[in-house]
């Protein structure tokens, strides 16, 4: 068995209106070369103005991850040529990056551990090649958006634990409002790297795998790798430092192109870029979008709602979601629902016909709010259920006529005279007219020696119930109607 080391670097693109150092509009999809401007085309003399908000976001996402933030923080130049980057460098981060040393911790899955995050740092996005039979087309549009890379130590051992960390994080930014998280379409992307070593022995030789565009990617190409190299150790063969892709079509990582030597970018700092010094203002900016980490979250709702760890990964994933459970069941609670009656209720209903809802009409978990059944809609739905006043299946029924009417449950409930009867004269009257129709059957169970308890007495009781449902439209308490068929049953 080999030790492994497995440490990721994940590229996140901020949420900024305009990119990270001119005034483009920082926007996906629209016609090719629509956002460019001679600083974001690397033209010769322009110089380059720091976007403050993105800045901003990434201090918020350091902080999130519990790290420093340096009293001073600037940018280098990191000089390589690629046709997508027009200034033959790109604006980066090296000495003194905005996020230090912090740390994330994993949990769920069987899994806890610490992973250290070694750096947050900013840097400027490159074009896009469009690679077209024989030609190659760039689009600038994304040259110069911001981005943001998250570096951690070499601290994750498994698969697993590497696909959790970008979950947990992917939440995370998420949470903060500061990246869509968009795997599939580039907002969030990952280089995984791992090495093998015999225990004890340190960190192995290390492989890179690049452009992991979604987290089950990022399990599967560092698993292969581990029994790769394993393979290779066995075999007493040496692992090549290389960068490798992975191919989804063939479930395997194959080699891109060789790293013997770290590459010497020859960093040196920006000169038309001052150094960033965050003053009292700007770090208590950053304090204050700070929110309730997800992973807080989720750990306290268990506490506090008695949801199982399962619903509350569920509930929590989104901000939005979490929000709307604690909104409800607030309301809920208001109203006189005891707190686990409420938790547990709205949990169902957001778990099953509110996320069939959003799925039906189209609508992402996350605007869950623009709902026409708000929180406290569902609240009095959730209430009147609990407390009889209106059927399950009526209940259901009036969420949906909230939902295109934009009205309260009450009104809808009474309009449509869904109230509960529970006026023991009214429901006494329709047993009384079922028995007139089914004296035969009120016989049979009177005759039964087990006075109808048995099982045949028991269907032939729930069928009587089913009677006077169907004769009140679904509204008569259905207890209160079997207590009196029993009444009648046994000649009172
Ligand atoms: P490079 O100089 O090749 O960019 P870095 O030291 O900057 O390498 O590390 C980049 C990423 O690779 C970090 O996430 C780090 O944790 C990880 N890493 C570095 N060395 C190893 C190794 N031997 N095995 C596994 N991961 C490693
Ligand atoms: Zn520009
Ligand atoms: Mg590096």
């Amino acid at each position: 068995m080999y030790q492994s080391f497995i440490g990721l670097e994940v590229h996140i693109h901020l949420l900024t209106k305009t990119k990270v150092f001119c005034g483009c509009a920082a926007a996906f999809g629209d016609e090719p070369n629509t956002h460019v401007c001679p600083v974001c085309l690397g033209y010769p003399g322009v110089l380059p103005a720091l976007n403050i908000e993105a800045m901003r976001m990434g201090c918020t996402v350091a902080r999130s991850l519990n790290c420093r933030i340096p009293s001073q923080t600037w940018f280098e130049r990191k000089q390589y040529f690629y046709p997508d980057m027009t200034k033959n460098y790109q604006i980066s981060q090296f000495a003194s990056p905005l996020g230090q040393e912090g740390y994330m911790d994993l949990e769920g899955k069987g899994i806890r551990r610490r992973v250290r995050i070694r750096e947050c740092h900013l840097e400027e996005d490159a074009g896009k090649m469009i690679h077209t039979g024989t030609v190659s087309l760039l689009d600038y549009n994304r040259a110069g958006v911001s981005l943001l890379e998250i570096v951690t130590e070499p601290d994750m051992e498994t698969g697993e634990e590497a696909e959790l960390f970008i979950r947990q994080l992917r939440r995370l930014v998420r949470y903060l409002g500061v990246c869509d998280g968009n795997m599939e379409e580039g907002s969030l992307r990952a280089d995984a790297n791992i090495s093998i070593n015999l225990p004890g022995k340190g960190l192995g030789r290390k492989v890179e795998i690049k452009n992991l565009n979604s987290s089950r990617f990022v399990r599967l190409g560092l698993n292969y790798e581990i029994l790769r190299q394993s393979a290779l150790l066995d075999q007493g063969k040496a692992v090549v430092q290389e960068t490798r892709l992975w191919n989804e079509n063939r479930d395997q990582t194959e080699p891109m192109r060789q790293k013997e030597n770290a590459q010497d970018y020859r960093y040196f700092p920006e000169p038309d870029l001052p150094v960033f010094i965050p003053d009292a203002a700007f770090l208590r900016s950053v304090e204050e979008a700070l929110i309730e980490a997800p992973q807080d979250r989720i750990r306290r709702l268990q506490e506090e709602y008695g949801l199982s760890e399962e619903q509350a990964e569920l509930v929590a994933d989104e901000k939005a979601e979490a929000d709307y459970f604690e909104e409800a069941a607030a309301a809920a609670m208001a109203r006189g629902l005891e707190k686990s009656a409420a938790s547990q209720r709205i949990c169902h209903w957001l778990l099953s016909d509110i996320r069939h809802i959003l799925a039906r009409e189209g609508i992402p978990i996350a605007a869950i709010g623009t709902l026409k059944l708000n929180p406290r809609r569902l609240a009095a739905l959730v209430v009147l259920s609990a407390g009889g006043q209106v059927s399950g299946k009526n209940a259901k029924q009036a969420a949906e006529l909230v939902l295109s009417g934009d009205r309260d449950p009450e009104d809808i409930i009474r309009e449509q005279g869904w109230e509960r009867i529970t006026d023991p004269a009214r429901i006494a009257d329709v047993v009384q007219a079922v028995y007139a129709d089914e004296g035969k059957i009120f016989a049979e169970i009177r005759s039964a020696l087990t006075g109808g308890r048995d099982k045949r007495g028991q269907t032939l009781k729930a069928y009587l119930v089913g009677r006077v449902l169907e004769r009140t439209g679904g509204r008569a308490d259905p207890k209160i109607a079997e207590s009196r068929i029993e009444e009648l049953i046994a000649g009172r």
